[in-house]
């Protein structure tokens, strides 16, 4: 299963940067990435799922207020990001909320950004969601579309061409009838929206302007529409709710934190430089005083194999700014799949420091630890992936990356015991895959190699004991 996955994923990426097993991007592909399609569904979309320590940072960041004032608790509430030109966002299977990047570049503000939030958020307060599985609640996000997506079991096996070939089949998320809301409950979750912005003191101008910007799709044929405007029916009476609203709303005027605007520029370069290299090298010079142009330029630079001039704009970036995380995980990025593991452990470790609580930036630096030829930097891997864990659980990856760790401490040291963590690992893994049947063979396997009672032990059997023997919860 482990080889499967890295084969499928090999397959799409570039080959210098893959060749090492690299296959950890700051934006990385973690569901579906490029799996041969079959013919006939070439041209349909699909999706992939990105992770990149900066965009949830800033997601969480502007919506941690907005999930306080509807009385949710933000560490409840998963936030996903897929890769996708299409424009949409949608709640599904319990607290989590999915953001298309077509939508999230299509924003031109913080408060537009926080006006979609606040709306998703009241679909989840008012309860408007797709049903969940208990399998659901431990998953991932990222398992969890796979659930309600119908293609769970392409997923679990590996097999990524069937789980492509079904999500390519499924046209959209509108098409498919699922997560698609109606009129009613579009109109609840903008009251809810907007009470959610009040009280968190955000203006909702944002949220009309986006509607408005919306607006126009609604001429358009239904193939030329935006998703979005599918999924949340758009209606004139739900505009002149949000307008009316603003006539009495004391916060009508206030403008989000600025920090807010320049992470929201930020969070559009990376996307450019990431995702349409070619325009951001089109669209910006390398003497543009705005950071955040040289920062789309020096990433797109990078995604179309120019290093060096990708490092010294980089470099350029972090003399303005030597305290910026994410300047130096970018740079660890780029020499790291260019097979310069101990620099980019160096820099690995400032983007930690500078933030130690983002568990994607320690699951970066751990696996570079990890990769590194260094056998002394093994205990500090395990230790940062553990901490990854502890930041945020259910994240297969980190877990697939802690039982390589193990599995290299149980080939050093001979020790038995690590056999058992590769198993425990393995069955977290499938656990956070919603793969119960693998998880509760591999958990079977840890509890009879570690010693009774320690608390992996006792982790590996709540897996066994929470799943039955026919592999269900
Ligand atoms: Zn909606």
């Amino acid at each position: 299963m482990f080889a499967a996955f890295r084969r499928a994923f090999a397959q799409k990426s570039r080959p210098n940067a893959w060749r090492r097993g690299a296959w950890r991007l700051a934006l990385i592909l973690t569901l579906c990435a490029g799996f041969a399609l079959p013919a006939q569904a070439q041209r349909a979309p699909h999706f992939e799922f990105i992770r990149d320590a900066e965009i949830e940072h800033y997601l969480r960041t502007l919506a941690t207020p907005i999930f306080r004032a509807a009385d949710i608790d933000p560490n409840a509430v998963s936030i996903a990001l897929i890769k996708s030109n299409a424009v949409n966002a949608f709640v599904a299977g319990g607290m989590n909320e999915f953001f298309f990047t077509g939508l999230l570049q299509m924003t031109e503000s913080p408060e537009q950004l926080a006006g979609i939030i606040a709306h998703e958020t009241g679909h989840i307060a008012g309860g408007h969601l797709v049903r969940g599985s208990e399998a659901m609640r431990n998953a991932s996000a990222q398992a969890i579309l796979g659930m309600v997506l119908g293609v769970a079991a392409g997923v679990a096996s590996g097999n990524g061409q069937a789980t492509a070939a079904a999500i390519s089949g499924a046209q959209n998320v509108a098409e498919r009838g699922l997560l698609s809301f109606s009129r009613a409950q579009e109109s609840s979750a903008d009251a809810a929206g907007l009470s959610f912005l009040d009280r968190a003191g955000v203006s909702s101008n944002g949220m009309l302007a986006f509607m408005k910007k919306l607006a126009g799709q609604e001429l358009l044929p239904s193939d030329r529409q935006v998703e979005y405007v599918r999924t949340h029916p758009l209606t004139q009476d739900r505009i002149d709710a949000v307008a009316h609203h603003l006539e009495t709303s004391p916060y009508a005027d206030s403008h989000e934190d600025p920090k807010f605007q320049v992470m929201h520029e930020r969070m559009k370069a990376k996307l450019m430089g990431f995702l349409q290299p070619q325009t951001a090298l089109l669209r910006t010079t390398d003497k543009d005083p705005r950071i955040s142009a040289r920062y789309a330029r020096a990433i797109a630079f990078y995604q179309t194999n120019q290093l060096p001039r990708a490092l010294a704009l980089t470099d350029g970036l972090l003399r303005e700014e030597p305290d910026n995380p994410f300047f130096y995980e970018l740079k660890a990025q780029m020499l790291f799949e260019n097979s310069r593991v101990d620099e980019a452990v160096a820099l690995y470790k400032k983007a930690v420091d500078l933030l130690p609580d983002s568990a994607l930036l320690r699951v970066a630096y751990g696996h570079a630890l990890l990769e590194s030829k260094n056998a002394d930097n093994l205990d500090l891997a395990i230790r940062q992936l553990t901490e990854a864990n502890r930041l945020e659980e259910r994240e297969p990856e980190t877990w697939r990356f802690l039982a390589s760790a193990w599995g290299k401490k149980a080939e050093l040291t001979k020790d038995q015991q690590y056999e058992g963590l590769v198993s425990y690992a393995l069955a977290e893994e499938a656990v956070a895959r919603g793969a119960d049947k693998e998880a509760q063979q591999f958990a079977d396997r840890a509890l009879k190699v570690l010693p009774k009672s320690t608390p992996y032990w006792l982790r590996a059997q709540d897996i066994k004991l929470s799943i039955d023997t026919e592999g269900h919860r």
